[in-house]
């Protein structure tokens, strides 16, 4: 049971700032995911908690207690880490009873703590064996069950399933998944890039990009409403198609041209001001449906067609403004994801339109819902 708040929090190593502003309060028994591009700090953050690094500015507590300059081994915290060294000569129970043994727990304390793990992890069958009989996964869930034997207040996850292959991904997310479950008051802290982990795990996901949160918010606040261009083309594969315009109708609802010649309109209000102004109309691949003659907001002929089986991606050369969270497709073309295979439209013109309530309208490349 923990609650951790992090008060303008700020690291740098030497000159070279790494992380800014860093306020965030986490309440125990929550799930939270840190996502964001390479390099932007997560791990560094996660560190910092951990007190694996030190903090150069701002306050660190946890439980309410100020602990920038408590060690690691006080902070009542686990780390799990993407590559999980087990010692490879003692079995699963040994691996897991390393760490009590050393702490002097009593014989009853230790089996006691190792039977709750095992149970939670579903690691009964495996517990006399040598980690070179276990899978990947299995593995894992050994390297996860050596933080939970010593109950801690917080657990800290730093990509811990990227050394996984697919299935095994999914199913050491699922067991994730039970594991919190079955821990409700456990604080959790999950670093991921990988975009089905931040939604399925999360209570709440924390974006970090630019030195600092971008934004925090539950999966679907954070994909339906995105306060930046950032975010939304951040959370969602493929990316959100960036569609220049420029405001040509203000009030309860905005109208927008499109560079590309379509007229929109927005239901979200605009004042005054914003007439005349350059804006990105957003619009996720999902949201494209086939359109008929009059109501569409894009046309363009097909260059690719990829037919994934249960849905396809229409690639359509577009001019489209070009974010920093944009992945290199969504830059040059724009994207469209059909139910059904339809690679009969490779080299079609298409008509698409989107639900408008579905839009999004940017600025500067902020938010204009309010
Ligand atoms: P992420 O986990 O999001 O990929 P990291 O937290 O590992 O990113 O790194 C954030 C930034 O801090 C990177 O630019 C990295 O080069 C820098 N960095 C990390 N550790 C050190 C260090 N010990 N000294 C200097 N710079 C570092
Ligand atoms: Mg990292």
């Amino acid at each position: 049971m923990a609650t951790l708040n992090l008060t303008d929090v700020v690291k740098s190593y030497g000159d070279v700032n790494v992380l800014n502003d860093i306020n965030l309060d986490i309440d125990t028994g929550e799930l939270i995911v840190f996502v964001g591009p390479s390099g932007c700090g997560k791990s560094t953050l996660l560190r910092m908690i951990a007190g694996l690094e030190s903090i150069t500015d701002g306050v660190l507590k946890i439980d309410g207690q100020v602990v920038n300059d408590v060690p690691p081994s006080q902070r009542g915290i686990a780390m799990v880490f993407q590559s999980y060294a087990l010692y490879p000569h003692m079995t699963v129970r040994e691996n897991m009873a390393f760490a009590l043994k050393i702490a002097k727990k009593s014989k009853e304390e230790i089996d006691a703590a190792i039977a709750r793990a095992a149970s939670a992890l579903q690691l009964e069958p495996y517990l006399d064996r040598l980690p070179k009989a276990l899978s990947g996964g299995q593995r894992q869930r050994v390297a996860i069950g050596r933080s939970i034997v010593r109950d801690p207040k917080v657990y800290l996850f730093d990509e811990p399933l990227s050394n996984l292959d697919a299935a095994l991904r999914v199913a050491t997310r699922i067991e994730i998944s039970q594991l919190k479950e079955a821990m409700p008051d456990s604080t959790m802290i999950y670093v991921t890039h990988d975009q089905v982990e931040a939604m399925t795990l999360a209570d709440r996901i924390v974006v970090l990009a630019g030195k600092g949160i971008a934004q925090v918010g539950s999966p679907l606040e954070l994909y339906e409403r995105p306060r930046t261009e950032f975010v939304a083309q951040f959370i969602g594969s493929p990316a959100m198609n960036l569609l220049p315009g420029t405001v040509t109708a203000t009030g309860a609802e905005t109208q927008v041209t499109l560079a590309a010649g379509a007229v929109v309109t927005v239901p979200i209000p605009t004042d005054d001001a914003m007439q005349g102004r350059a804006v990105n109309l957003g619009v996720r691949p999902e949201d494209f449906v086939l359109a008929g003659d009059g109501e569409a907001i894009f046309e363009g002929a097909v260059e690719i067609v990829e037919a994934l089986g249960e849905v396809s991606l229409l690639y359509i050369p577009a001019e489209l403004s070009v974010g920093e969270g944009a992945d290199s497709a969504n830059q040059t073309h724009l994207i469209a994801k059909l139910p059904g295979i339809h690679e009969e439209l490779k080299g079609q013109t298409v008509r698409l339109r989107a639900a408008p309530t579905k839009l999004q309208l940017f600025a500067d490349g902020l938010s204009l819902r309010t």
